[in-house]
Parts: structure tokens; sequence; C-alpha cells
């Protein structure tokens, strides 16, 4: 039987639901959008600050724990506010109930910390929002062949949102947080951030995989893939009454529901990279291959890279490296210093990656070339470039990070009136 009930999933995020306080105001919301006549299921994360002091716990016992049972401990945080969630519902009237991943089932891959949901099986929660009752779901969590509890990798409770809403089938994904939209970049370090009322996937998942952490890069390849309509606002305010056409956040579309669009869509930096210099390789065939070997054994995933020769018959090959990967790549190269025969290494992870992102780069020259100008006139000097058809990155000392996001801001004409 076909429905006209509009079905939405709600996702609140760590700060939304950081209190009991914040928990009946997100309760009030839900509550909201069931008297308006929605079909609702929603998905919470943890209490802000909870899941990193799960984590502290994990790694305080042991830098080397066994990661399903760090999937047990972390797991915990998106049940107590599922749970507390249904309470709050409940005593307002509305009934709900809470789920955990493996009673819906939410099956992944066995990737524990940052596992791959395979499969959502929707029909419990579809016979239970169809009875009028609110599914309450802990985000973030999955459970894998072997039933062991999976978790989705920090900030996962987006994606767990994203596939609730393709299982669903719901007509839209809302995902409530503590700024009422996607900006031109964080708003919390450019006052003059400008909010967009649309964005396209494609930028969006660029944005995300840089370092926007407004939604986890993953849920928006879903999203993208499953054609789901998300959209980021607020939890915090109300903005505008929702009416057909105009949502009160910003929402994530295809590129072809764009009018006008702009050259960059947004900037967005990222302290989660660390640069390692391989000094004084012999300069001969083979040798990328040398020093990036051990890296791809050691799991080490390798992100910028530029190789510069000298005269002598010797060159430098710089790359940078996730920050959690930084120990395990210096110890796999040292390893491999016989082989690869360099003079020196250098590391520095006092460094940020900044990343100017536009689908109109590819029809357009020049952004990459007001980058440079722009950060040459604040005397910031670029350690490492790297590209890619949407986007320029450039590596620069992390002490410059707020400087130089607001100076290519202000370059790309994207600030606020
Ligand atoms: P939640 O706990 O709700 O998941 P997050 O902290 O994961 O929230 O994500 C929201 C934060 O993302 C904002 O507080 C903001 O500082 C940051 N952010 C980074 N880039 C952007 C951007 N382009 N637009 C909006 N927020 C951004
Ligand atoms: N609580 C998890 C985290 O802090 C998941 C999430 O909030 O999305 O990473
Ligand atoms: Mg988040």
């Amino acid at each position: 039987m076909s429905t006209t009930v509009p079905r939405i999933v709600m996702k609140f995020g760590g700060t939304s639901v950081a209190n009991l306080e914040r928990i009946r105001a997100v309760a009030e919301k839900v509550r909201k959008q069931v008297d308006a006549g929605c079909e609702v299921a929603v998905v919470v994360s943890a209490m802000s600050g909870v899941t990193n002091r799960l984590v502290g716990y994990c790694q305080d016992l042991s830098a080397l724990h066994d990661p399903r049972e760090y999937d047990t401990v972390v797991a915990t945080g998106e049940q107590v506010t599922s749970g507390l969630l249904a309470i709050a519902l409940q005593a307002l009237g509305v009934d709900a109930r809470s789920w955990l991943g493996w009673q819906i089932p939410l099956r992944t891959d066995d990737a524990h910390g940052k596992a791959r949901i395979e499969s959502i099986d929707g029909t419990a929660l579809i016979a239970s929002m169809q009875a009028g009752q609110v599914p309450v779901i802990a985000g973030f969590q999955g459970v894998d062949h072997d039933n062991r509890i999976t978790t989705l990798g920090r900030g996962g409770s987006d994606t767990s949102a994203v596939a609730l809403a393709a299982a669903l089938h719901a007509d839209r994904c809302d995902i409530y947080t503590d700024v009422d939209g996607i900006y031109t970049t964080d708003p919390r370090i450019v006052a003059k951030a400008r909010k967009l009322d649309k964005i396209t996937y494609e930028e969006m998942l660029e944005l995300a995989s840089v370092g926007a952490k407004v939604l986890q890069t993953r849920s928006v390849e879903l999203a993208m893939k499953e054609r789901v309509r998300v959209q980021v606002l607020s939890s915090f305010t109300d903005g505008p009454a929702p009416s057909e056409g105009h949502l009160p956040g910003s929402i994530v579309v295809d590129e072809d529901e764009i009018v006008e669009k702009e050259l960059v869509a947004g900037i967005a930096y990222s302290r989660d990279e660390a640069k390692i210099s391989v000094r004084r390789v012999p300069d001969r065939p083979g040798i990328a291959a040398a020093v990036f070997g051990p890296l791809a054994e050691a799991n080490v995933n390798v992100d910028m890279i530029v190789q510069s020769t000298g005269d002598d018959g010797m060159t430098n090959i710089t790359f940078t490296v996730g920050k959690t990967d930084f120990a395990q790549a210096i110890k796999a190269l040292e390893e491999a210093r016989d082989v690869i025969h360099y003079g020196e290494l250098a590391t520095d992870d006092d460094v940020v990656k900044i990343s100017v992102v536009g689908v109109g780069m590819r029809s357009h020259t020049g952004v990459a070339n007001t980058m440079f100008r722009t950060l040459s006139e604040r005397n910031i000097n670029v350690q490492v470039i790297s590209t890619s058809e949407i986007k320029v990155s450039v590596l620069i000392a992390a002490e410059y990070t707020e400087l130089a996001v607001r100076a290519l801001h202000a370059a790309y004409g994207l600030d606020a009136a």
C-alpha cells in the first residue's frame, strides 16, 4: 500500500543531545513533526564529549587494544541517548522506542572502528512507524557477521542517518546540528562565512573529504549514490517554518538543481595531516615505489605528494599522511632505510591542509593562482600542493590556519555582506 504521509529521518548530533535539557528540546522538535503528520525515525549521536572519553579509556588501558572491544565500548554512548530520548518522547505522550544497531539489524563488514554498512532491514522500523511509533535509533553502530558490535568511524551517525533514510524510503534526511546549515567555510573560524541554501553532492563530498566535518564523508557518498535529500539545520533555533520549496537549513542536491553556480563553493581546513620528507634519495626509476611500497604495506594512506629534483642526481620526496598513521609511517620508513637509501627523514605535524572546492573549476582557470597569490601576499609559505578536478589544496604551517582561510574566503568573494 502506498502512502502519501511524508516520512523523514531526523538525526541529532552530540551537542544537540548534550544534556537532559537539550534532550527534552529535541523531543519537542520530534513531536512537532509527528503532530504535523509525518512519519518520523530519529537517529542520535552520543552526548557531546562522551565518545572522546570512551576512546580515551581504551587508549589509556592499551594503545594497541582489540578493535572489537573498542567498538563494544564506544558504541555505548549512542545506546544511552537512544534510551533517554525515547523516555523524553514518552513523557511528552509520543509513542517511541529505542533501537540498537543489532536489533534492526544494521549489518556492516568487520572493519572495526571504521565499518561500512552492508545492509539494513527496514521492515520492523517501517512497521513501527506505520503503527504510529517513533523509532529512536542509536547512530554510529551496527553488527557484523559474527554478531560483534561495530562502529562506523568518527562522525558516523551522519552515515547511519543517510543509510536509514535510504532503507526506509524517507523523503528527506534532516541532520540537526549546532550550526544552521552548510556554510562557505567553518562559521566558527570565519565570522563572514555565508550560509548556502543549496550545495551539490559533489562539492559537499569534496569539502567533507578535505575536512569540513559538518557531514561525515561517507554519508555524502551514500546520499549521492542513493539519491537521499539531505538537509543540515540547527537543533537550537527554529528557523522559518518549513514550507514546500523552502527549507530552513542547507540542502545537498544535484548539480542541475543549482541555477547560479559559484566558481568556488567553499573552503575547508584539516589539522589531521602530518608531513614527511624523505630527503636525498637517488633520483632513479622505481624510487617512488621504494618509498611508498612500505607505507602501503603498513596500511598507511598517503595524501599529498611532491617530488623535487636536485641537480646532483638526488631528489626529495615530500608527502602527507593522516596524523593517526604518522608514527606507523615513520617506523615503516625507518625499517626500509637500507632499501630506499635516503639521507634523512624530516617530519612535521604542525601543519594544516587548506582546500578550495568548486565545480566551477572545471570550466574556469585561475583558481589555483588566486590561492597562491593570496597566500604569498600574507607571507604564508606553501609547502605542498595537490589538485583534483574540483579542488586545490595546499599544506601550510598550522599557525596560519585562520589567517589563510579568512584571506582566501575574501579573495574568492565569499564573504557575507
Ligand atoms: P554534530 O555533533 O552535530 O555531528 P559536528 O561537530 O560533527 O556536529 O559538525 C558541526 C560542526 O562542523 C560545526 O559546529 C562547524 O564548526 C563545523 N563545520 C566545518 N565546516 C563547516 C561548514 N562548511 N559549514 C558548517 N559547519 C562547518
Ligand atoms: N558519537 C560518534 C562520534 O563522536 C558518532 C557521531 O557523533 O556521529 O564520532
Ligand atoms: Mg558530526
